[in-house]
């Protein structure tokens, strides 16, 4: 779709995770670690900005706030569920996770993708696989109805508007092409892996964020510099029994660990270090326009404007859903990045 029309009152829901405080934030000692974020009956964030003592403190309400002693199973009922029942039922679907670097968004997204010795999912696991587990066990169910499946996964960075496949150390640069019929926008050259269970995902995710890493050591803190896009397409044969036509459908399932939303080097930064805060601001900034263009059903949505958004494009709008999970430190240190976490936040909420 075009994105355009009235807007699903549930197109987008919005969520704020608190992590807890960190062994660094409390070993600190003072501001550090004070707490200044609470949440109130689970739909509301509370932010007591010690600066502005004795002014009310800024409140915002969200479809659900997690507080530090959420747990991952718990974010994965909450968030992570509808995601494979709209995959399920054909609608494409996206997860992001945004906020500041060490808010905790690689954890809430990826997390311990290691396996438990039980060979159960590890305890610690983030919302990716178990959103590919809980599919893949749905799957299974459907096929001995006859329904037949295939689940193909890709996992791109994007980095200074430069799209890499994590997958396949040898992609970089790749070009998003659009307007192919039976595509639709799709990246060039980038690998496809089919997986079969939720073990070929875990390999995936593992390559893919080592991958990550070995660029982040190489490259000063890449990881929180760039975006990363998990997708899998979902398509689904389904033979009718009255017709004996086979019926195709597709969903898209997007996982997107963004960039650090904080501000670098609001004066003073040059070089790599300022282009690299352009992009980011950039592509932040684009989702942002995007989603507020969506929620007010406006005509005309600038999703060319960045690189992230474009290749989104058929995932965000139309009849995709889309969840965003704002993580924030609870830390009074953090108090201006949390702010404006929770600024960009409320504004992807249709009020
Ligand atoms: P980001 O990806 O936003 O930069 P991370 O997910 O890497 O942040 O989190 C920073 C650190 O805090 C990691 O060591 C992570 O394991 C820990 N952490 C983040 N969120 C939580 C949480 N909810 N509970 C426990 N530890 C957390
Ligand atoms: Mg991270």
């Amino acid at each position: 779709g075009t994105g355009t029309g009235a807007p699903a009152a549930d197109a987008i829901r919005v969520f704020v995770r608190v992590r807890p405080l960190s062994a660094r934030e409390q070993a600190a000692g003072g501001a550090a670690a004070r707490a200044c974020v609470s949440v109130a009956q689970e739909r509301a964030v509370v932010l007591a900005d010690p600066a502005k003592a004795g002014q009310e403190p800024f409140v915002a309400s969200f479809d659900h706030v997690f507080g530090p002693e959420a747990g991952q199973e718990e974010l994965y009922a909450a968030v992570g569920s509808q995601m494979v029942d709209n995959c399920m039922a054909g609608f494409n679907s996206s997860i992001f996770v945004y906020g500041q670097t060490g808010a905790g968004k690689t954890h809430t997204i990826t997390g311990d993708v290691s396996r438990a010795e039980d060979g159960a999912l590890a305890e610690q696991c983030g919302l990716t696989l178990r959103v590919f587990r809980q599919l893949f066990d749905r799957i299974t169910g459907e096929e001995r109805d006859g329904v037949r499946y295939t689940v193909k996964c890709c996992y791109a960075e994007i980095y200074n508007e430069e799209i890499t496949d994590l997958l396949n150390p040898g992609g970089c640069g790749l070009a998003i092409r659009d307007g192919d019929a039976h595509r639709g926008v799709f990246v060039e050259h980038l690998s496809e892996h089919m997986a079969v269970n939720a073990d070929d995902v875990m390999r995936l995710i593992q390559k893919g964020s080592a991958n990550r890493h070995t660029a982040a050591t190489r490259m000063n803190e890449r990881s929180s510099r760039s975006h990363s896009v998990f997708t899998a397409v979902v398509e689904a044969h389904e033979r009718q029994p009255d017709s004996g036509v086979t019926n195709v459908r597709f969903a898209k399932l997007n996982l997107i660990d963004l960039a650090g939303g904080e501000r670098v080097g609001k004066s003073g930064a040059t070089g790599d270090q300022l282009t690299e805060a352009k992009s980011i601001n950039k592509s932040l900034t684009t989702l942002g326009r995007v989603v507020t263009a969506l929620t007010e059903g406006k005509s005309h949505v600038p999703y060319r404007d960045s690189r992230l958004t474009f290749l989104l494009k058929e995932s965000l709008g139309g009849n995709s859903k889309t969840s965003l999970v704002a993580c924030v430190s609870p830390s009074e240190e953090s108090v201006q990045e949390t702010f404006s976490t929770l600024v960009f936040a409320a504004g992807a909420k249709k009020i």
